[in-house]
């Protein structure tokens, strides 16, 4: 680890960092735990160690210090995490901080894109309040946006040009930055060299897609005119080394905290449903831009809510990608509610037509997913004949195999033989059948170390030199007597700690498995061990290590008899003879037992 690293490590606090990106809840004296972003659960398994610095998850295993953390859930290499992590503490960077030109490359060229959006919003703004946005700004007016709301989601416009955002920043970035940042279209020469670029977004108005930090990393265009000559409604961004349009969820930068509060999120599908639904109160409101849900955006949105509120146009557009989305997200374990408005109007209408009272009103009487969804197979597939009941059914079966709770499955499939009228026994059989399928995957795996490793784990990482003792007792015994504790399970990390120089035993323990090991014993540490109780662990680790002794033995001691060889029985006699005799000394040697 660089210096700089080590001052930004130094600097951090874990768990403020974490925060950022997933709920936390104090779970004892040191440690706060929450629900683990690298892996499914329902109950939390994923703890951060604030004295210590370090986070693991008892459920998939993963662990490490800040710089592992935002590397991981960021998909970024160490240095980048380290500039990502040196950021959010408003630690200034050094020049020269990246190990390899790649990465510096790939920094810089990150960089420069960001730059680029930042000031190609802020020219779309500024074109949008000059004459040329004119009409923009009637449209917008006319969708019940004032100034303010304007401002604060950054909407602009592109003019009627194909080169006016290009003269602008033409002179930020060379050429190849330029095509690299997606705001420019090319054409195709016709000896297929790439010929001079143009404006990408012209006559639209511009609304921004920032990404969780609120850096602007793309655009949403909507055309002002209609017809063939307009082009589409909507065009968007293509993706580039900022943008990858299935891992971004359109305002979660401005919603996420509030999401955190209510304990739920409102999904709605077009942007200027999200922005209308928010200027007027309702906050915790995102959007996944037209497009059903990707896995990547629900890991996103599980590190703030697993409760979902789904509000998608009634078209049957709109009903086929809340019913994608609702397929995923209840296989995600997400508790999923729906809201349909009246008179089959999209949020946008409705909350202008009915205002946010009506609305709210509506979000609090959204029905769970085993009601939207029995009420749309019965729309789909109206009648009491026998052949609609079986289509109605086939459409619920896979939902309910979905979820992952037996008893919500349970209840799902009686409501369902209810209020579709199904009395055919086969039928019932069927969903009591979907019902039992899915079995509850466990959770937490169970505790791989040994009480005599967590004791000398403890001891051995300790920080504070009043317990220097009893560390030196374990450092002792492991350094001297190795054989008795090389089987057991952290023996590798166990021995880095015995010889560790870093003041961190994070960093000491180098192999990641091992890592896990040391985090485990150190998450449910309450307070170092006393060198009684390092004694203790040491001399139950020579037991053990004599038991396994003497179960060798004693297989040897049968062949050699089985073989005749009595020399060879003498001998391991005599040292069977000494092992009893040292286990026994051992046993009076030890204090009483307690209960
Ligand atoms: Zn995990």
């Amino acid at each position: 680890m660089t210096d700089f690293a080590q001052s930004v490590k130094q600097q951090a606090d874990i768990v403020k960092i974490v925060e950022g990106y997933i709920r936390l809840r104090k779970a004892g004296a040191t440690n706060y735990s929450g629900l683990c972003p690298f892996h499914k659960e329902k109950s939390p398994s994923f703890s951060v160690h604030a004295v210590r610095q370090f986070f693991h998850c008892f459920g998939c295993g993963v662990s490490g210090d800040v710089f592992t953390f935002v590397g991981k859930i960021e998909n970024v290499t160490f240095p980048e995490a380290v500039r990502i992590v040196a950021q959010k503490c408003g630690i200034p960077l050094p020049k020269q901080e990246f190990s390899s030109p790649e990465h510096a490359a790939e920094a810089r060229l990150r960089g420069q894109l960001l730059d680029l959006h930042e000031t190609a919003a802020a020219w779309f703004e500024e074109q949008l309040r000059g004459p040329e946005g004119a009409t923009a700004r009637e449209y917008l007016a006319g969708r019940g946006l004032t100034p303010e709301g304007i401002k604060r989601f950054r909407i602009g416009y592109s003019p009627d040009s194909f080169n006016a955002l290009r003269d602008r920043l033409s002179g930020m970035a060379d050429p190849e930055t330029l095509r690299a940042s997606g705001l420019f279209s090319q054409k195709e020469q016709g000896d297929g060299t790439q010929g001079h670029i143009y404006d990408r977004f012209r006559k639209r108005v511009m609304f921004p897609i920032a990404n969780e930090g609120g850096r602007v990393i793309a655009f949403t265009a909507r055309a002002l005119e209609t017809g063939e000559k307009a082009g589409a409604k909507y065009i968007n961004s293509p993706e580039t080394p900022l943008y990858t349009k299935g891992q971004v969820l359109f305002n979660l930068d401005k919603a996420k905290s509030v999401i955190r509060q209510a304990g739920f999120a409102l999904l709605v599908e077009g942007q200027m449903d999200c922005i209308s639904v928010f200027l007027r109160g309702i906050q915790n409101v995102i959007a996944t831009s037209g497009t059903a849900f990707t896995e990547q955006q629900v890991a996103i949105l599980r590190r703030h809510t697993s409760n979902l509120v789904v509000n998608f146009d009634p078209d049957a557009a709109g009903a086929n990608a809340a019913e994608k989305s609702i397929a995923l997200l209840t296989e995600e374990g997400f508790s999923i509610r729906l809201v349909t408005l009246d008179g089959g109007l999209d949020p946008d209408r409705f909350i202008r037509e009915r205002g946010v009272e009506a609305y709210t009103a509506a979000i609090r009487n959204a029905r769970p997913q085993a009601d939207y969804l029995i009420e749309r197979a019965r729309q789909q597939f109206p009648g009491a004949g026998a052949e609609q009941k079986v289509k109605a059914m086939n459409f619920l079966l896979p939902h309910i195999r979905r979820m992952p709770e037996k008893l919500a499955r349970e209840q799902f499939a009686a409501d369902a033989a209810q209020k579709l009228g199904i009395d055919s026994a086969v039928l019932r059989e069927e969903l009591r059948q979907a019902a039992l399928k899915r079995r509850d995957h466990v959770e937490t795996r169970a505790a791989a170390l040994t009480e005599v490793e967590r004791v000398l784990l403890r001891a051995l990482a300790v920080i504070d030199p009043n317990d220097e003792r009893a560390r030196r007792l374990a450092a002792d015994a492991i350094t001297k007597q190795t054989a008795w504790f090389e089987h057991l399970a952290a023996f590798q990390a166990l021995q880095a700690l015995a010889g560790r120089q870093s003041r961190d035993p994070m960093e000491a323990v180098e192999d990641d498995a091992q890592r896990a090991l040391l985090a485990e014993a150190l998450l449910g540490e309450t307070r170092p061990p006393s060198e009684a109780e390092v004694h203790g662990a040491v001399q139950e680790a020579e037991e053990r290590w004599i038991g396994s002794q003497l179960r060798q033995l004693r297989a040897d001691i049968a062949e050699a008899e089985r073989r005749g060889d009595f020399a060879e029985l003498a001998v391991l006699t005599q040292k069977k003879l000494e092992l009893d005799r040292e286990l026994r000394r051992l046993h009076n040697r030890r204090p009483p037992e307690k209960d």
